[in-house]
């Protein structure tokens, strides 16, 4: 039995105390996915202050009441007064304690927007860049496809109408890669994904499921989607059915990604040893942070997958999967090879708009890897407030 203990050694500054803010922000229009409509953004911001006023800041990704709740019930006790840099000793306090009973869920997405907002805390005391505390950013920017084309309650002649002058806006901001929804239902998947190619026809185009399809119609979907040229496909089946994955990619040529509903290395390990993904998504945000990223990131290394975070929250988030996409380590590695895509959710979020007092440059599709301490980003406090 591993008992773990207070370092005496090195900086000796503590967590003075942890809050949380849960944001909401109603949208203009509906914004669907496969499995349903969202009529409002919600979050939970962390902010973590040191014994010296320094506050470092994460966020949680998934049900926003039970992660703000997981955080002051289970995860708080663990970090108030430990040392700021021992975000592996808190790690691995809380997965221990609660090792028993929530392997899996709010609690773990808890742990991920307190260690985000350590890791934040740990850059800013030091003057560092999150990407130098990660070991070093190979590039200064990172190429970013676009996340949009959300389903919208209208008639599908219209969506598709729509969907098309969303995709050229993207084209126009400099994309030169986008990432579509599909799984509304098999004819609608068909007519987008060929109405999206026939317009762009040398734009990246990715489509991502939400966990849509049976086996045979992910297949079917599948051979429709390399047909088109497309360039990965997400999520196309639940994420607990990991033999059909496995099936599905030894029948498809396109990649498959996914792993933005997984968490930890065990749970990633289980989806990459049954070789169902090309490419693993694990959101910072909920898959145990940014410490736990950097282990899931070796893991996938070790198996030949490729990994790209997915971000949907707020410029917080974005930043932190910025910082440790920048720091990835080629895979396999050529003199001209480039940074797999990062995702760069451009759908309808206030919350993410308005929450940083300066927003993370993308120019022509590549987001600027911040120079400044941590994460290098602000938040607005009007903001917070406004959103409460
Ligand atoms: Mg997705």
């Amino acid at each position: 039995m591993v008992e773990f203990h207070n370092s005496s050694r090195g900086e000796e500054m503590r967590v003075a105390q942890i809050q949380t803010h849960l944001l909401r922000s109603r949208l203009k229009r509906p914004l669907g996915f496969s499995q349903f409509y969202y009529r409002e953004r919600a979050l939970v911001l962390v902010e973590v202050t040191a014994e010296d006023g320094t506050t470092g800041w994460g966020e949680c990704y998934g049900p926003a009441e039970p992660a703000q709740e997981a955080i002051r019930a289970c995860v708080e006790n663990f970090v108030v007064g430990q040392n700021v840099f021992d975000t592996e000793l808190i790690w691995h306090r809380v997965w221990q304690r609660y090792l028993d009973h929530a392997r899996h869920g709010p609690i773990m997405a808890a742990l991920s927007g307190v260690d985000m907002a350590l890791w934040d805390l740990k850059g800013k005391l030091t003057g560092l860049p999150l990407h130098r505390l990660l070991g070093g950013a190979g590039v200064e920017k990172v190429p970013c496809y676009a996340t949009g084309l959300y389903f919208r309650p209208l008639p599908e002649d219209e969506l598709i109408r729509e969907s098309l002058q969303e995709a050229a806006r993207y084209v126009e901001a400099g994309f030169r890669a986008v990432k579509i929804k599909i799984g509304k239902n098999l004819t609608f998947d068909r007519q987008v994904v060929e109405a999206l190619r026939a317009a762009f026809p040398h734009l990246t185009l990715m489509a991502d499921a939400n966990h849509a399809y049976s086996l045979n119609e992910a297949l079917w979907m599948g051979r429709v989607l390399e047909d088109n040229g497309y360039f990965f496909f997400e999520e196309p089946l639940a994420p607990h059915a990991l033999e059909d994955y496995a099936l599905l990619r030894s029948k498809l040529e396109v990649a498959i990604a996914s792993g933005e509903s997984e968490q930890t290395r065990f749970g990633f390990r289980r989806l990459i040893e049954t070789g169902g993904v090309d490419i693993v998504q694990p959101d910072l945000a909920f898959c145990g942070g940014i410490s736990e990223g950097l282990k899931i990131r070796a893991l996938a290394n070790a198996f030949g997958v490729d990994v790209t975070p997915h971000a949907w929250g707020t410029g917080i988030g974005f930043a932190a999967a910025l910082h440790f996409h920048a720091v990835a380590p080629p895979n396999p590695g050529r003199l001209e090879g480039e940074l797999l895509f990062l995702e760069c959710d451009c759908s309808e979020n206030p919350l993410r708009e308005q929450v940083l007092s300066e927003t993370i440059a993308v120019e022509d599709g590549y987001a600027v890897v911040p120079n400044r301490p941590g994460l290098g980003v602000e938040v607005n406090q009007e903001a917070l407030a406004k959103f409460q």
